[in-house]
């Protein structure tokens, strides 16, 4: 059951993120490269959804590779499971994934797992928002908000006209 849950919104892996297919369940992989592009199933051939649900990152490996080769901009939401406020924001930014799918991807960095990226990336309070554009960090932003401010911060910050 958690297996699917989280296959439903993705897994990172150092090439890509990887989605069952909606239609026939196979595995695919979006490569970073490709984000945002039209991709269609291996095994039957229906054009995949882009994901629309934040993705959690596991290894510190893949966010650097994902940051560095996405063609899309990336939201990046540093959290940690005891924080309240970032349990506020976490619905907000399902939203934006939902609502931007195909335009953002929206992930997840548990700072508490994955302590050396908070360090590496100086996030000294949580939730804080960062959008990665181009390989680089183009926009950072702490605190929580509603998915609407959200949008306009990152569309802002990568200086793309909000849709
Ligand atoms: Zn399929």
């Amino acid at each position: 059951m958690r297996e699917n849950e989280s296959m439903a919104a993705g897994e990172l892996d150092p090439r890509g993120v990887v989605t069952a297919c909606p239609s026939c369940g196979q595995k695919n992989r979006l490569a970073y490269e490709q984000l945002g592009s039209t991709v269609r199933c291996a095994r039957c051939k229906q054009n995949l959804a882009a994901p629309a649900a934040p993705v959690e990152v596991r290894q510190a490996s893949d966010f650097d590779r994902l940051v560095a080769a996405s063609a899309l901009p990336v939201v990046v939401d540093y959290w940690a499971p005891w924080c309240g406020p970032c349990r506020m924001v976490a619905p907000e930014l399902e939203k934006v994934a939902a609502r931007q799918a195909g335009r953002l991807l929206v992930v997840k960095v548990n700072t508490d797992a994955l302590t050396d990226l908070g360090q590496r990336f100086g996030i000294r309070s949580i939730p804080t928002l960062a959008v990665f554009a181009g390989g680089r960090e183009v926009g950072r932003t702490a605190g929580a908000r509603p998915a609407a401010e959200i949008e306009a911060f990152v569309f802002q910050a990568v200086g793309a006209p909000q849709r």
